[in-house]
């Protein structure tokens, strides 16, 4: 069934967030994909490519949050401590990052490039106040400000 709103919301599996009531969203109107961080990995864009192609979605919410447990650890002590403890590296990156803000910015460039999504998929991104519940929109342009800051 597709989605009434023709909308996908891509979030964190933290237990504080209701999607819905963060939105005012009803059973229906959008798919939801959650992971660890609401991050951008190959499996969210398998999600988001049979969302568009098979069930008409067009929208993309991207709603990472402050207070993340994806910013209380790294990439490579994540992955290390696996490997002391399995003898195995994992062959997945955890997406760990330091800023949401920074990883919204990075997130939505990425869906904003891919191949894959529908060339009309619209694209917002939002950093979600986990104490206040405030959704805070990192808005269309800030990529310029990130390129800007990569010393060249
Ligand atoms: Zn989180």
């Amino acid at each position: 069934m597709p989605p009434s709103l023709h909308t996908a919301v891509v979030t964190c599996m933290d237990s504080r967030i209701d999607v819905f009531a963060l939105f005012g969203l009803k059973i229906g109107e959008v798919h939801v994909l959650r992971n660890a961080g609401g991050v951008i990995t190959d499996d969210v864009i398998r999600s988001l490519s049979i969302s568009q192609r098979m069930l008409d979605t067009r929208d993309v919410l991207l709603v990472q949050h402050s207070g993340c447990g994806l910013a209380t650890f790294t990439d490579d002590d994540f992955s290390e401590a696996l490997a002391e403890e399995t003898g195995m590296r994992p062959p997945w990156r955890t997406h760990a990052f330091r800023d949401p803000r920074v990883s919204v910015r990075r997130d939505v460039a990425q869906l904003r490039h891919d191949p894959f999504l529908h060339p009309d998929t619209r694209v917002r991104g939002f950093v979600l106040d986990i104490e206040s519940f405030v959704l805070d929109e990192v808005l269309i342009g800030d990529e310029d400000e990130l390129r800007g800051s990569v010393p060249s």
